[in-house]
């Protein structure tokens, strides 16, 4: 199964771009059933939630979520809450309340209200206090040891105990005090009376409420009984008339229960459907594994370009667009799969090929000298900045001088034969510049090449080009005397291995000690001193760029969204 949806993955990769703006997707079986709850008249229009815990910063598998949710209602006309599922007060914080606002929003979605399970506590109170009378629910003082024995296994019913047959008006009473504040935390809990040979588990008689004595982001100190999951996100989806409460598998067996509260309670019958979490290759995706991660300083915070947040991939470069292609490509499945990191990256490419704009860096320099260029003169050169636009999206002007820093890389002492860049004897085109042909080298005492010399053809300058040489390279460069340093980060997969969650031990042993690497010295083109934050960037030849959050005009500093080409695929090749 999983080399399957790899294969996937990796098949939607190979396919070309056209193939894939052009290809007819059928309906995923969510689509199919709100088109037939439309057409049988089941609803008029339909109603859909994004419910993150605010415990963390969303990931790339809420992006999946929150694509899902919102893109049905655009697609029918519905609507979408955005609903904070705040029913825990310990791990809750504003802090996260207002990331994942921020988060949705860059995403691209508008939710209908803003809403939070906190709101409804009277109302969860009331539903609870219905199901005491209907004889439906009872306390009970066992701990939670005991509850799990007298639970039995999935092949053993479970046994009830002397609590379980409470009167009504004991149970009222009881259930009174817990919120009164009579009790301390774990003395005593509401249970649903259901049926404790039930083979679902999750309908032997299930928690409702647990007392804790907590302050709530929210509601304060107002309570100190909250309600559990259980109990309360079906009655949320029904409380805001939600019709189709999409979740992820492992809700599956909840299901019963969802139904049997809402039934018992006779209020809305919203319903739940269940589709595969997102999981990625190289990644982790639970908050509480990326809470262990920050917490731990293994990363700069919840953003770091590393983290498969939206924060993060906001800070590296990646565009809501880029996020939303790939959210659609992958689909929705009903079996858990493994989706490969390079698609995501695929995506991006895709997204920035089109958009972002082209500017020359030198990350790995070493100085070019034009032997036969005057001394002193600058010429300003013109640039396209982006070919892919219709109109060449504009154009900078690029200061070329005497002395250039190129890419250390792009010279060889002893070049091979089908190297189409700098040796002695070798011509090359310099981009938007002109031709050179290179004529010596310099190197210090320990051997290393520290000048290169080449000749220009004054006549072979691009656009006026009359020279007729032709030449297989060209190379980017960046003037000496014009040059701006800036900082660049590099970053790479933060896992070494495919599956991290997997692995024996603890998922950390497994980061990658490389994922990021830091060049303290890149030389780039005057124009990117006008970069700002959230634009995209192509370094010629070296991938996508954009300008990170901490940059200031005394210091540059940009990360590298992708690279120009899944470098990673080369290698498994290779083997
Ligand atoms: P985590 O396990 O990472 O903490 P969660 O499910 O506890 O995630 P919630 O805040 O409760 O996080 O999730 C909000 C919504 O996002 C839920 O509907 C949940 O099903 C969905 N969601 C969470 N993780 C994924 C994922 N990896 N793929 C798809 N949907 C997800
Ligand atoms: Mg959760």
């Amino acid at each position: 199964m999983e080399s399957q949806i790899r294969k996937f993955a990796a098949n939607t990769v190979s396919m070309s771009v056209e193939k894939i703006k052009t290809e007819e997707k059928s309906l995923n079986f969510l689509e199919e059933i709100v088109e037939e709850d439309l057409a049988s008249g089941k609803y008029k229009s339909i109603v859909t939630r994004f419910p993150p815990e605010p415990n963390g910063y969303l990931h790339i598998g809420h992006a999946k979520s929150i694509c899902l949710n919102f893109g049905l209602a655009l697609k029918y006309g519905g609507k979408t809450n955005l609903r904070f599922d705040d029913t825990n007060p310990v791990k809750e914080d504003v802090e996260y309340v207002d990331s994942i606002k921020e988060d949705v929003k860059w995403l691209g979605f508008e939710w209908s209200q803003e809403l939070y399970a906190s709101d409804y506590f009277d109302q969860l109170y009331a539903f609870a206090v219905d199901l005491i009378k209907k004889g439906l629910a009872y306390v009970d003082d066992s701990t939670p040891e005991e509850i799990a024995a007298q639970k039995g296994t999935p092949t053993e019913p479970g046994k009830g105990n002397e609590f379980r047959n409470r009167s009504i008006e004991e149970n009222l009473d009881l259930f009174a005090k817990m919120k009164a504040g009579e009790f301390p935390d774990g003395a005593k809990v509401l249970r649903a009376k259901i049926d404790l040979a039930s083979p679902n588990m999750h309908m032997r008689d299930p928690l409702m409420y647990r007392i804790k004595h907590a302050h709530h982001h929210r509601t304060g100190d107002a309570w100190c009984i909250y309600p559990m999951y259980d109990f309360a996100h079906g009655q949320s989806d029904s409380i805001e008339h939600v019709t189709h409460s999409i979740c992820t598998l492992e809700f599956i067996p909840h299901r019963e229960l969802y139904d049997w509260f809402i039934d018992k309670l006779e209020i809305f019958p919203s319903h739940q459907y269940e589709f595969s979490r997102l999981n990625m290759t190289y990644t982790v995706m639970s908050k509480r594994k990326l809470l262990q991660l920050v917490e731990e300083k293994m990363v700069d915070g919840w953003n770091d370009p590393r983290m498969p947040t939206i924060a993060g991939f906001r800070r590296r470069g990646y565009t809501p667009e880029s996020i939303r292609l790939f959210c659609d490509k992958i689909g929705v499945q009903k079996r858990e799969n493994l989706i490969d990191l390079s698609l995501l990256e695929f995506c991006v490419r895709e997204d920035l090929n089109r958009n972002a704009v082209r500017r020359m860096a030198v990350l790995d320099p070493v100085k070019l000298v034009i032997t036969n260029y005057p001394e002193g003169q600058v010429e300003e050169l013109i640039g396209e900045n982006n070919p892919e636009a219709e109109d060449g999206g504009g154009t900078r002007s690029i200061p070329f001088s005497k002395e250039l820093w190129i890419e250390r890389e792009d010279f060889m002492e002893e070049p091979p034969k089908k190297f189409f860049r700098l040796g002695v004897g070798l011509t090359v085109r310099l981009k938007y510049a002109y031709i050179v042909k290179c004529t010596g080298f310099k190197k210090d005492d320990a051997g290393d090449v520290t000048e290169v010399y080449a000749e220009y053809i004054p006549e072979s300058r691009s656009g006026h080009d009359t020279s007729g040489i032709n030449v297989k390279g060209t190379i980017h460069w960046v003037s000496v005397q014009n040059a701006l340093t800036a900082e660049v980060r590099l970053y790479d997969r933060l896992f070494k291995v495919e599956n991290p969650s997997n692995e024996e031990g603890d998922f950390k042993e497994y980061i990658n000690p490389d994922s990021l690497q830091v060049l303290p010295i890149v030389f780039i083109e005057p124009a990117l001193a006008e970069a700002v934050p959230g634009a995209p960037y192509q370094f010629l030849r070296k991938g996508y760029f954009c300008l990170d959050e901490n940059s200031s005009s005394d210091k540059l500093i940009f990360n590298r969204t992708v690279g120009l080409k899944d470098t990673w695929a080369k290698e498994v090749k290779k083997g």
